[in-house]
């Protein structure tokens, strides 16, 4: 067996090894380590399941999905997320499960680089946005409705100024 697949596996069984506590209805989500694709199960239990076989990683068509530390995670600084739900649908584990409502942990962040703060009339986030979660009013920086929000990055993909990144939300 190789080191890598060695250590792999070391990690994936030191984590089964982890206690997880009782997730119920009520049970306030673990707090993400890091983004994950948009239908990963609650961090606590992702940590678990994940055995950072790739699958995902292979699957995903935007080339967003990455494993690090034999765990996946998403990378959106050169692509944004379709939702497409091909992630999920190749995962083995369970980790990753169509059953889960599509969420990525992430939200746009304007910087003053946007055009229509500098007085260039420019709508482009808020209409790629298919959520409405974008308002943007003259001169202003573009608002954010945070709950509309589900972390997708097409609104930093519509950005042609680059005023948009995605940062944990
Ligand atoms: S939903 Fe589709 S685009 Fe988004 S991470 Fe999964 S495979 Fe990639
Ligand atoms: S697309 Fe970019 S430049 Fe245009 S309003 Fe949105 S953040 Fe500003
Ligand atoms: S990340 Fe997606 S849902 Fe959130 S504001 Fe941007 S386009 Fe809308």
């Amino acid at each position: 067996m190789s080191d890598a697949i060695d250590s792999n596996r070391r990690g994936f069984l030191t984590r089964l090894s982890k206690p997880v506590r009782a997730l119920s209805a009520e049970a306030e989500p673990t707090p993400r380590a890091a983004p994950r694709p948009p239908q990963a199960v609650d961090e606590a239990l992702f940590e678990r399941l994940c055995d950072g076989c790739g699958k995902c990683a292979e699957a995903c068509p935007n080339s967003i999905v990455h494993i690090r530390e034999s765990l996946a995670r998403i990378d959106m600084d050169y692509n944004e997320c379709t939702l497409c739900q091909e992630c999920s649908k190749v995962c083995p584990t369970g980790a990753l499960n169509l059953s889960v409502k599509a969420q990525i942990d992430l939200v746009p962040s304007f910087s003053q680089g946007c055009d229509n703060y500098l007085q260039l009339t420019c709508h482009l986030c808020q209409s790629s946005c298919k959520l409405a979660a974008i308002h943007i009013e003259e001169d202003e920086l573009p608002r954010l409705e945070t709950e509309l929000c589900n972390g997708c990055g097409q609104c930093q993909s519509s950005c042609y100024v680059n005023a948009i990144s995605m940062v944990a939300s």
